[in-house]
This record gives C-alpha cells, structure tokens and sequence, in this order.
C-alpha cells in the first residue's frame, strides 16, 4: 500500500473511513534539518508508545487530540487534519536553539515558559516567526496564534507534572496543531509527543534522555527512549 504521505519519521495511510488515517511511526531519525541522518532499531516502536500515553492522558485532561485509537506496535489511527505550517515550541530551560541564538547557558531556568512559533519550511530551515508573520504567511490567524499559544501552555503544565511523576524534567517541546478535515474550524493537537520532539532529562542524574543523545553523539540513544517508556508505562 503505498502512503499518502511520508515524512522523517511518520508515514500516513488511507483508511476505508475518509476521515481517518493510520499513522505508521518509522525507525528513521533526522536532525540538524534532516543533515544528519540514521536508523534505531525500534524508535518508531518506542514513539508510537510515548505519544499514545501522552495523548491518552492529555485528551482525558480535556486537551482535544487527533488520535482515534491503537492498532499495532508502530501503527495509530489518526483523524485526518491538515497541519498548520508552525512548530509550537515551549521552553521551560535554556537548551538548544535558544541557547545557541541568545548566548544563554544551558540549563538556564526561565522565569515563565517561552512560547514561540516556527514556520514549517524545510527549505528556509524552520525559521523563527511572530504572530504578525503568521497572519501574513497564510500560515494561522491572529485567533489560531492565540488559541495555540493557549494550549500549547496547558499542555506544558500537563506534561511538566506527568513526566516530573517519573523523575525526568521536561526542558521544552514542539507540538503541531491540525484543522480537522470532517469540521476545519476545529484545531486539534496533532502529530507526535515523544523524546524525539521533547528535551528530557533525569531528575536525579541530569542525564540527556532525548534526540540530544543523538543530535550530539553521546551514544546509548535507544536506551534512553526505551527508559523513558518504561517509567511512563510503569506510572500508568
Ligand atoms: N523540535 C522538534 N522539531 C524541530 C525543531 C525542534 O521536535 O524541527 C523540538 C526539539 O526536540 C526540542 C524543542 O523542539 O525539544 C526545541 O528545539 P530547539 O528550537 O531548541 O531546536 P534544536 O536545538 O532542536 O535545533
């Protein structure tokens, strides 16, 4: 079956119900705007597991989801969205990006989280927008842009105590939002929620449990997901 639709890590298939996709989870890992590339060995397993705790938890939160249900080790069904071209990033503590353009150390803690929007375009590398780009891009609304700042910082407080629960500090996350297809005026949170789109690390060890691990070579990557998904698993 060929899919509709194939990204870095994700694969999107029709379903007999027009409305609905199955949403494949691949072992394929991208970064640095897909520079660096390689393969783990059950990633799309692990991620596939993450994002149904998380999205399971946030919907019974009152957080709106596109997830419908649970197939196989590495397949969901999703209701069918179009994407918003904007990454949703919450940052919590200084790491990464931030960092790198602001000169700020590392592991900094901000006072309140950042909220801030990218635009998705592999072409121009993602870059960093403003609400006022956005309108003018075609890309949300001045209301889309405030509804999903809205949730994007309920799902930080969600996510912050969820995985504090299990002894890891959530750094900050990118989420993306969809238009439903069965009802465009309604945005649901989309795509995944997993230690390849969050910065994790251990409470107690400070140890990196994220894509850190392979954006920055420091090996034992697939153990840090597969520990990730034990105590989120062990915790439910
Ligand atoms: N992120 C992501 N996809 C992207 C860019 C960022 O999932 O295309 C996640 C990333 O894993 C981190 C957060 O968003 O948890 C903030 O990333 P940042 O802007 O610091 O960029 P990076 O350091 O990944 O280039």
């Amino acid at each position: 079956m060929q899919p509709l639709y194939e990204g870095k890590a994700k694969r999107l298939y029709a379903t007999e119900d027009p409305n609905v996709l199955r949403m494949e989870y691949k072992d394929d890992a991208t970064a640095f705007n897909a520079l660096k590339k390689a393969q783990f060995e059950n990633k799309g397993r692990m991620n596939k597991a993450i994002t149904l705790l998380i999205y399971k938890m946030l919907e019974a939160k009152g957080v709106t989801t596109h997830l419908v249900g649970d197939i196989d080790d590495i397949n969901l069904t999703v209701k069918k969205v179009s994407i918003l071209p904007l990454e949703v990033i919450v940052r919590n503590i200084a790491a990464g990006s931030f960092s790198k353009r602001m000169g700020v150390a590392e592991g900094t803690k901000f006072t309140k989280p950042i909220v801030e929007f990218s635009y998705k375009d592999d072409a121009l590398g993602d870059p960093f927008i403003n609400d006022d780009y956005a309108r003018e891009l075609g890309a949300g609304s001045e209301e889309d842009c405030e509804y999903l700042r809205q949730q994007a910082k309920i799902v930080n407080e969600v996510l912050i105590d969820f995985f504090k629960q299990v002894g890891l500090t959530l750094v900050d996350f990118k989420i993306e939002f969809g238009r439903l297809a069965e009802d465009p005026t309604k945005i649901v949170l989309a795509d995944e929620i997993s230690p390849d789109t969050c910065r994790l690390w251990d409470i107690e060890t400070g140890a990196k449990m994220d894509k850190d691990r392979f954006r920055q070579d420091l090996g034992n990557v697939m153990e840090a997901y597969e520990e990730v998904l034990k105590r989120l698993q062990e915790n439910s």
